[in-house]
C-alpha cells in the first residue's frame, strides 16, 4: 500500500494533522497501536488557546467545541489566602477555551470518519524504516499479519513513549531533561467548579488547581509526592486537602462528590533536538513534554501541527521544500518559550522539598510583583492565552 503521509498516532496532534491533510487533498493514513476507544478513555489536558481553537475549527471539527466549550477571560492566583485575578483578556484582547481534550479527540475522530481518511487502530509493532533516504516506509502488525506502507514522509505523532523518536539514531538526536520532584494528584468529579475560572494555588502545603472540564464536571489537582498512591486518597481525604490550600471563601464554597477518575502525573519537561531527521518528522509530545502548570502541552502539540502542515502543504501545492526545512527551527523556537513558561510557572506556583528560607522568600516576592506589576501581569498573561504560532 502506498500514500502521501504516514501518520503514527491518533493522539490530538496525529488526528489534527491527518484532517488538515486531508482537506487539502493530501493523502495519509494513520497507524495508532491501540484501540479507539482506549484513546477517547484518557483524560489529559482542557485549556485551548485561540491558536489551536483557530486550527480545529479550520479542521472543520470546532463545531461542539464552540457549543460546549467555556471561553475564560481570566484566571487566579491565590496565595496568602488572597485571590489576585489575572484579566487574561483585559492584557492581552485574548482569551482561552476551557474544552477536554477527549473530547478534541472525539470530533477529530468523528470528522476523519466522516471524511473517508484511513485509520488503523491495534497496529502493533509500527516501524519507521529509511527516512535518511528518499522513499521512506513503515511497517506494522495487524490480527498477525505484517504490512508495509510505502510514503513520501512520515510524521512521528505518537506521544513521548512512541517509536519514532526512538527511531532516530542516538547520535542524532540531542535530549534536554528536568525532572520535578513531586507530582499532581488530579480528580474528575461531576460537581459544579467552586469557581467560574481556573484558580492556581501556592500554600504552605503544596500547590493546588482548581479546574473544570464544564459548568457540572469539575477537574481538581494537588500536588503531592512521588511516593504517594491514589488508593490512599479516598475522596473525603482528597477533598479536604484541596480546601486547605485554598483561600476560606472557596474552601467554604466547595461543593464535593464522589470522583471518577484519580490518578498521579509526575511532572517533566523535556525537549528532543531536531524535530526533523531526512523525511521523519516529530510531533507534539513525541519531541517534547512540559509540566502540566502552563496548560501548554496539548497546545504545543497544535502549533508542531500548524508549522508541519505549513510544510507539507506547501509541499505538495507549491512545490517548495522551504516550509518543511524550517520546520525544526520554528517548531522549536516556540516549544522553547513555552518549556520556559511552564517551568516558571511550575517554580513559581509549587513548594519544593528542602527548600530553604531564601528561596521560599524570593518566591512569595515574584507572585506579590507579578499581581501588582501591569508588566508582569501582562507577560504571564500574553504566554497563558499562548504565543503567535
Ligand atoms: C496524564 C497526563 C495528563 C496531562 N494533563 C495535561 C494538562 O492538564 N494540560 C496540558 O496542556 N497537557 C496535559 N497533558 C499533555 C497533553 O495531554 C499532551 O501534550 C497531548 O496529549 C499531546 O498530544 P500528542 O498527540 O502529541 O500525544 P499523545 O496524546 O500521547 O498521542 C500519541 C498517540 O500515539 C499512540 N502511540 C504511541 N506509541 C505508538 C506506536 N508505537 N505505534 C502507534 N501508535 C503509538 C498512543 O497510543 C497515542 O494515541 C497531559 C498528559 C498526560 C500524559
Amino acid at each position: 500500500m502506498r500514500t502521501q503521509v504516514v501518520i503514527i498516532g491518533s493522539g490530538p496532534s496525529g488526528l489534527l494533522l491527518g484532517q488538515l491533510l486531508t482537506d487539502a487533498g493530501i493523502d495519509n493514513v494513520i497507524l495508532e497501536r491501540v484501540t479507539k476507544d482506549y484513546v477517547l478513555g484518557r483524560v489529559r489536558a482542557g485549556v485551548l488557546e485561540e491558536g489551536m481553537v483557530e486550527l480545529l475549527d479550520r479542521a472543520g471539527a470546532g463545531a461542539r467545541m464552540h457549543a460546549e466549550g467555556l471561553p475564560h477571560d481570566g484566571i487566579s492566583l491565590a496565595f496568602d489566602g488572597q485571590d489576585h485575578r489575572i484579566d487574561l483578556h483585559a492584557l492581552t484582547g485574548k482569551r482561552v477555551m476551557v474544552y477536554g481534550q477527549t473530547e478534541v479527540t472525539q470530533d477529530l475522530m468523528q470528522k476523519r470518519e466522516a471524511s473517508g481518511a484511513v485509520s488503523i487502530y491495534e497496529a502493533a509493532n509500527v516501524l519507521p524504516h529509511a527516512f535518511d533516504g528518499e522513499h521512506p516506509h513503515v511497517t506494522y502488525e495487524k490480527d498477525g499479519v505484517t504490512h508495509r506502507l510505502d510514503c513520501d514522509f512520515i510524521a512521528g505523532c505518537d506521544g513521548f513513549h512512541g517509536i519514532s523518536r526512538k527511531s532516530v539514531p542516538e547520535a542524532a538526536l540531542q535530549t534536554f531533561e528536568k525532572v520535578y520532584p513531586f507530582g499532581w494528584l488530579g480528580i474528575l468529579a461531576d460537581v459544579p467548579p467552586v469557581s467560574h475560572e481556573l484558580i492556581y494555588a501556592n500554600h504552605p502545603r503544596g500547590f493546588a488547581l482548581c479546574s473544570m472540564r464544564s459548568p457540572t464536571r469539575s477537574r481538581y489537582y494537588i500536588q503531592c509526592s512521588l511516593d504517594e498512591r491514589p488508593e490512599d486518597w479516598s475522596d473525603e481525604r482528597f477533598f479536604d486537602e484541596l480546601r486547605a490550600r485554598l483561600p476560606a471563601r472557596h474552601a467554604e464554597a466547595m461543593i464535593t462528590g464522589p470522583s471518577f477518575e484519580k490518578s498521579i502525573a509526575p511532572l517533566r519537561s523535556f525537549v528532543a533536538e531536531p524535530m526533523r531527521f531526512g523525511r521523519l518528522f516529530l510531533v507534539g509530545d513525541a519531541a517534547h513534554i512540559v509540566p502540566p502548570t502552563g496548560a501548554k502541552g496539548l497546545n504545543l502539540a497544535a502549533s508542531d501541527v500548524h508549522y508541519l502542515f505549513e510544510g507539507l502543504r506547501e509541499f505538495y501545492l507549491d512545490r517548495s521544500s522551504s516550509g518543511l526545512d524550517a520546520y525544526s527551527h520554528r517548531a522549536l523556537k516556540r516549544v522553547w518559550k513555552a518549556e520556559r513558561f511552564s517551568w516558571s510557572m511550575t517554580m513559581m506556583l509549587h513548594r519544593f522539598p528542602g527548600t530553604g528560607g531564601f528561596e521560599q522568600r524570593v518566591q512569595e516576592a515574584e507572585l506579590d510583583y507579578l499581581v501588582h506589576s501591569n508588566a508582569a501581569s501582562t507577560a504571564l498573561a500574553e504566554n497563558y492565552v499562548g504565543l503567535p504560532y
